[in-house]
């Protein structure tokens, strides 16, 4: 990489640069304001678009689902047909190959890692958890309560490179095929978090076809914006249930996704997608932790949703909701750091953040000078296994919860500081 422009400056002229930048951060910092940027929120508006849902359901409805159970009755543990059938569209699978879930696809995520590691996967010899080490493989940047799950369960994380079509996959090979402690990886594969990254088919096809040593290897392909748009021209993700079927690994896929940021985060549905063979056996297991799913909150979500058509149409409210957000933040960074060779970001065509690198070694001291101005940013290094980002250069930036002059006023903070 070339140097930066200042280089070439002399030090009077970087002096007096330096010293008007440092008035102007005086004089944000004195006006103490309370910007967050931190969590890939919705805003208000967007909650908006679904409160019609909230009175979809009367009190005298009979809230029978297609197979004739009732909703309002214990039961239904792989959840109702008409919801199955939605999100079996929404992720390209067949209905028996889902299993719906609770409110958080965070929750199904934990919940099976810890039974991996309790129990084991369909095929295991023993539990995970038996094992003297157990590994994940962590493209990075990447989520980071994905790393706080293995942080939890003591899983021992692996950093693997994000390249611009996904993760790196000649170090993603070599690592499985040489360890067979390594038992999985965890993957965004669409509008990443943070970087807005959609994997290549390439990629796809390397991820499922790839030699493994260990034989009960998983694959957490958490599809968390799925279908969370901001462009007429959508990402187009390879699907990897079919890729590992073809591969001769059925089994080796655990897919998530979930409501949250398409109807509301916390009082949403969550979607588990996998082979038979891997939801018979999660099935029996969830049978002991629970007589059945929020069927009625499913029935909302089918009537609310109801169709592939009405649930574009729902996203595209979304978007422009949002869009305006992240255009105008990609719009400041071009204005304020485009050129200086100090800092660098992806245009994502979707999903919920902006990922920004300065220069390595000073996103720390970004983050603790923007808070100090009153703009909270998510914390350095969160992106990356146990909060270190080795390079010290990535931030993430969460546009779709401040207003538009929030979100202008904290960006420029944000480029003062960097
Ligand atoms: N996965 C990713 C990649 C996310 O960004 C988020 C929310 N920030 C989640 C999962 C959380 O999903 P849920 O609300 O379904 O638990």
């Amino acid at each position: 990489e070339s140097q930066p422009a200042f280089v070439h400056w002399e030090s009077e002229e970087l002096r007096d640069h330096h010293r008007r930048l440092t008035q102007r951060y005086e004089a944000c910092r004195s006006q103490k304001m309370a910007l967050d940027m931190s969590r890939g929120k919705p805003c208000p508006e967007q909650l908006e678009l679904s409160r019609e849902m909230l009175g979809i359901v009367a009190a005298d409805d009979p809230l029978r689902a297609a197979d004739g159970s009732d909703c309002l009755n214990y039961g239904g543990i792989d959840g109702i047909p008409e919801a199955q059938s939605l999100f079996a569209r929404m992720l390209g699978v067949e209905s028996k190959e889902i299993l719906i879930g609770g409110n958080s696809s965070l929750t199904m995520m934990h919940d099976a890692l810890t039974r991996a590691m309790l129990h084991g996967v369909y095929g295991s010899e023993r539990p995970w958890g038996r094992l003297p080490k157990v590994k994940f493989l962590c493209p990075s940047p990447g989520y980071d309560r994905h790393f706080a799950i293995c942080e939890l369960l003591q899983i021992e994380m692996i950093v693997v490179d994000m390249l611009p079509s996904g993760p790196d996959m000649d170090q993603v090979e070599r690592l499985v095929r040489e360890d067979d402690s390594i038992k999985g990886i965890w993957c965004v594969p669409k509008y990443s978090n943070p970087d807005g990254i959609t994997y290549s088919d390439a990629v796809v096809d390397r991820l499922s076809q790839m030699k493994t040593a260990a034989a009960d290897f998983r694959i957490f392909w958490d599809d968390a914006y799925t279908v969370h748009h901001l462009t007429p021209e959508p990402n187009v993700l390879k699907n990897i249930l079919a890729a590992c079927r073809a591969a001769g690994n059925p089994d080796r896929v655990f897919l998530f996704c979930s409501t949250s940021k398409i109807t509301f985060p916390g009082a949403g549905v969550a979607v588990l997608a996998s082979s038979e063979n891997n939801l018979g056996l999660i099935r029996r297991q969830l049978a002991v932790q629970t007589i059945g799913p929020d069927k009625i909150n499913q029935h909302r979500h089918v009537r609310f949703l109801r169709d592939m058509d009405h649930l574009k149409t729902h996203m595209e409210r979304h978007a422009a909701i949002i869009k305006p957000k992240f255009d105008l933040v990609l719009r400041k960074l071009e204005e304020e750091l485009a050129d200086k060779q100090i800092a660098s970001w992806h245009k994502p065509n979707g999903g919920y953040f902006i990922s920004l690198n300065t220069l390595d070694g000073c996103a720390d001291e970004v983050v603790r000078m923007a808070a100090e101005a009153g703009v909270t940013l998510t914390k350095a290094g969160a992106t990356f296994p146990y909060g270190k980002d080795p390079r010290n250069r990535n931030i993430r930036i969460a546009p779709t919860y401040p207003s538009l002059t929030e979100l202008e006023t904290a960006i420029d903070i944000l480029c003062l500081c960097v």
